[in-house]
């Protein structure tokens, strides 16, 4: 008997995934908006997003035999306490295990599963490869994209990582999720410290905290700077003000997203007295590896200076 597409749902439920849904590969609806944004500039100096342009507007380029794909959430939101208020302050995302080798150990067990029941291809990605997550997200039913471009669960909010399975079983795909209920809200437009939204859904990442302190290797520009207010790595500010989290949002149950509070107490020089070597121990599998020691060194004092500029 084929494979149903409750099975898969079922199995991902079993894996601790907080919901599941199936789409097809067809072309992107938003290959304009796409090539606007890049010829814009927003993505800053992340090049690959420019190379991977072809394949994220047309998703069946990422994979020749996969003609479905099976597409994850998983949530990895916690609670703020006082101090994860106070700089060096650390994104949600990222304040437990890098989520890239969790996400993805469920993701082969997903994958394992199809094949078992007949797949002969079930290639995962979890932000691994270019693939359009949030837009496959939502036409596999799962939510719409929210003014803050995150993908938004009305049962749930937005603080979830995406995962994918590319494929080639012919599982019947789930309607789209049609409606954008952000409605007339515009708090996240409205909050977001460094005024990083060019408009509704269009973020100049140039402008963003979670891009200046992760993917951007030069110096913060000094102008966006004081507006860091206390942020090290990332941010959470177009999500705290969601209606859908504030009412929604629920501790995440995967042990490895839990905070494990490697910053707190951190002085501005935490960094500076440490050498290549021991971050590379203590800091190595986390994601402040990305931006590394030199990054790290900079994003500390940076969120120091916002908040000693602004008492
Ligand atoms: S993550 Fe922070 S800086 Fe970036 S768009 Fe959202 S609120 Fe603005
Ligand atoms: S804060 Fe409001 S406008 Fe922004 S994503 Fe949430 S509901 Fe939509």
């Amino acid at each position: 008997m084929p494979l149903s597409p409750h099975a898969v749902k079922a199995e991902a439920g079993r894996l601790g995934f907080l919901a599941a849904g199936i789409t097809d590969l067809k072309p992107t609806a938003h290959a304009a908006e796409l090539d606007d944004w890049l010829a814009r500039g927003y993505a800053g100096t992340m090049r690959y997003l420019h190379r991977q342009a072809k394949k994220r507007k047309d998703p069946a380029r990422i994979d020749r035999e996969a003609m479905r794909v099976v597409v994850v959430l998983d949530n990895y939101f916690s609670s703020d306490t006082p101090a994860d208020l106070e700089p060096p302050r650390v994104a949600k995302y990222a304040r437990g295990d890098d989520y890239h080798g969790v996400l993805l150990a469920r993701l082969d067990r997903l994958a394992a599963f199809l094949r078992q029941n007949g797949a002969r291809v079930a290639r995962t990605y979890s932000d691994t490869g270019p693939v359009p997550e949030r837009e496959l997200a939502q036409r596999a039913g799962l939510g719409w994209i929210g003014k803050n471009s995150l993908l938004i669960r009305p049962e749930s909010g937005s603080f979830c990582f995406i995962g994918t399975v590319f494929t080639d079983l012919a599982l019947p795909i789930d309607p789209p999720f049609e409606l954008d209920r952000c409605g007339t809200c515009t708090r996240c437009l409205d909050a977001c410290p460094t005024d990083a939204f060019a408009a509704a859904r269009v973020l100049d990442a140039t402008r963003c905290i979670a891009y200046l302190t992760i993917e951007h290797r030069a110096p913060i520009p000094d102008a966006l700077v004081p507006k860091l207010d206390g942020w090290a790595f990332g941010c959470d500010v177009c999500q705290d003000v969601c209606p859908w989290n504030i009412r929604f949002a629920k501790p995440t149950a995967t042990a490895e997203y839990r905070p494990r509070e490697r910053l707190r107490g951190a002085a501005p020089d935490f960094f500076d007295e440490m050498g290549e070597a021991e971050f590379a121990e203590r800091f190595g599998d986390t994601p402040f590896a990305r931006p590394g020691i030199g990054g790290m060194r900079r994003n500390l004092k940076a969120a120091f200076a916002s908040r000693n500029r602004g008492e």
